[in-house]
């Protein structure tokens, strides 16, 4: 059995470290705020060639923030993919603004810069980017257009930490960038958490605030903000495992490489191609394939563990009916939901694994 994610083997690799690290915050009892996450932040800024790193609940707050704190309201509109996680949508719709969806370019998983700039009105107060699966979008011609339009660039990294991009890493690029680290994140917490990337000093100090009850000291409330700080608990365990990062993202790209080559020129079957920018950090391996559900019923039968990312368009979801967009009206991202496939993906596959997958994927397509 090869599942499409082992956090087991992520744990005999770096467990006994986190214990360790978790056992000196608990020792301590500094178990909101203070030096631990203080540390992590410090880090996680650095690692990002980011300024300032702000750690929240989980990666939906800190979409909701990032765009909170940049000042998108009711009556704004911000453009994102049609083709992603509901969570990019909801932070949106959280502030009370409108997301206003992009299909991806054809055959593509990510919609291209020009589809972002026909969808400007005068309403758009935000683009909305995200390195799904992993890939770094096309961040220069979106910052240049943001720039020249005078609108807020939030980068959706929660799939792409360390990612680089024309030599800076994701999270350094928008005036925001907002990560996950949900377990099976290529950066995972033992539970939920996020964070928050800026180069700005206003915006940070308006985020810590917005986190924390909107409280910049105790009992002093600025505005009304909320609860979602990142635990010192799960910055202890992310403070060990970001110094793993750069290999295991380096381990995601060989494995996606071998995959590549073992699966070369199958009938119905495409690989993800790296786009000409590079980059590629493999969050999951999505192939696609005209008979996907036959072929997740074969692999499956094999033992192969795989998941649909995703099953359903955003705009396609009940939660999203109330935009008004029927089937057919993001032709690529429904031909995604058709024919995309996650294969199994994290740092420690072994090549046989790889192998065992790729021969599975080759006996359905004989
Ligand atoms: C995981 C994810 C999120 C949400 O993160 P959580 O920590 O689960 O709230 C947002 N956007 C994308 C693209 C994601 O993959």
């Amino acid at each position: 059995m090869i599942p499409l994610v082992d956090l087991k083997r992520e744990y005999a690799e770096v467990g006994p470290a986190c214990l360790e690290a978790a056992r000196r915050v608990a020792e301590q009892g500094a178990f909101i705020l203070g030096a631990e996450l203080e540390r992590f932040e410090r880090n996680f800024a650095e690692y990002c060639e980011a300024q300032h790193a702000i750690g929240v609940g989980n990666g939906g707050d800190a979409l909701y923030l990032a765009l909170r704190a940049l000042g998108v309201g009711p009556g704004d509109e911000v453009v994102t993919p049609a083709w992603t996680f509901v969570a990019t949508l909801d932070g949106i719709t959280r502030c009370g603004a409108k997301p206003v969806l992009v299909d991806n370019a054809p055959g593509s998983f990510w919609p291209a810069s020009e589809a972002y700039e026909r969808a400007l009105t005068p309403r758009t107060r935000a683009f909305l980017p995200v390195h799904l699966y992993g890939q770094p979008v096309d961040l220069a011609p979106l910052r240049e257009l943001c720039d020249r339009k005078g609108i807020a660039l939030v980068e959706d990294a929660a799939q792409a930490h360390g990612a680089p991009y024309r030599g800076k890493t994701v999270g350094s690029w928008g005036d925001a960038a907002c990560f996950s680290f949900y377990p099976a994140k290529n950066l995972g917490a033992w539970g939920d958490g996020g964070a928050i990337t800026t180069n700005r000093a206003e915006l940070a100090e308006r985020l810590r605030v917005l986190r924390n009850y909107g409280s910049p000291q105790k009992y002093v409330h600025l505005e009304v903000g909320l609860n979602s700080r990142l635990d010192p608990l799960q910055a202890a365990v992310l403070n060990v495992k970001l110094e793993h990062l750069d290999r295991w993202n380096q381990l995601r790209r060989g494995h996606a490489a071998l995959y590549r080559e073992l699966l070369q020129a199958l009938p119905g079957l495409t690989v993800p191609k790296e786009q000409p920018w590079g980059g590629h950090v493999y969050h999951v391996f999505p192939v696609r394939h005209t008979e996907r559900d036959a072929l997740q019923q074969h692999l499956h039968a094999q033992g192969v563990g795989t998941v649909i990312h995703y099953p359903s368009p955003a705009h396609l979801l009940p939660a999203y009916k109330h935009l008004g967009h029927g089937p057919g009206a993001f032709p690529e991202a429904e031909r995604c939901a058709k024919e995309v496939l996650s294969l199994p993906m994290f740092p420690q596959l072994t090549r046989d694994d790889v192998e065992q997958v790729a021969t599975a994927v080759r006996g359905f397509s004989a």
